[in-house]
């Protein structure tokens, strides 16, 4: 009976179809703590998802694309900056996206400020159409692309939405007692860095990052760079990963 009530409560969102809601929704669905039936409900959802789904422009780029991953503070985003100045990349955090949206006063807006709050992650389709329009809008072919993918369904959601797959992984690995000083420590005023948020995102991390990790390591596109030591020290180990495909075929 309770699963019915569920099922009621969740029609109204249904009906009125919002990308938003409708992103929100497939993530209340398919949660492992959801009390309905998921396999047939997931069969229903995708399928709206579908036709929303067209070719992108982007196709069409000779595209380089890296995907910069790591734990909370294990320093990609300063890293990222070093690889722009270098070697000329365009920097999109998803981080900073969905930051952006949040204030934004999108329909998405409490959404976001609540996932990132529990330091869970946002709905793959919200995020991927966020970078999606960011890349679109950007003259440049190589991408930076930090924070993301961090589980396996953002993964898959970026290689149907963007149909493309990444050139690198860089994968900053940086033992947890040093990541939660960092955190503790930047004071960039961000609503999850706090002792109870970063805890909730480490488990994320270990959970849901690192299969996506795995799966690019066993691709043989991962590049993981040991993370502690001064920005310059972790920057000589990022520089050869880039400068390697200059003369490339890219
Ligand atoms: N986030 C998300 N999907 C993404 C990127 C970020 O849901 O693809 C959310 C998630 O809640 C995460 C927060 O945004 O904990 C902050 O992400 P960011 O990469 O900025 O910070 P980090 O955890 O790497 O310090
Ligand atoms: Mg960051």
């Amino acid at each position: 009976m309770a699963m019915w009530r569920r099922v009621a409560s969740l029609s109204p969102l249904i009906r009125s179809s919002s990308s938003c809601k409708l992103a929100f929704l497939n993530q209340v669905l398919t949660s492992p703590a959801s009390l309905l039936p998921q396999v047939a409900y997931r069969l229903n959802i995708s399928e709206l998802f579908t036709t929303e789904v067209n070719e992108s422009p982007l196709t069409k780029k000779d595209l380089f694309i890296s995907f910069v991953l790591g734990g909370p503070g294990s320093g990609k985003g300063t890293q990222c900056a070093k690889i722009v100045e270098t070697f000329g990349h365009v920097h999109l955090s998803a981080g900073e996206l969905l930051r952006r949206e949040l204030i934004s006063n999108s329909e998405c807006a409490a959404m976001i400020l609540n996932t990132i709050k529990e330091g869970k992650i946002v709905p793959s389709e919200v995020t991927v159409k966020l970078i999606q329009k960011e890349m679109e809008s950007i003259d440049n072919h190589k991408f930076l692309i930090d924070g993301f993918p961090r589980n396996e369904e953002n993964r898959k959601a970026f290689e149907k939405i963007i149909r493309a797959d990444p050139d690198v992984v860089l994968f900053f690995d940086c033992p947890e007692e040093e990541m939660v000083k960092r955190v503790l420590n930047r004071n960039e005023g961000r609503v999850d860095d706090n002792k109870e948020t970063v805890k909730k995102r480490l488990e994320v991390f270990y959970a849901s990052h690192l299969p996506v990790i795995n799966y690019y390591s066993q691709k043989g596109k991962l590049y993981k760079i040991e993370a502690v030591g001064t920005e310059d020290e972790i920057f000589e180990r990022v520089r050869p990963v880039f400068a390697a495909f200059e003369h490339g075929p890219k």
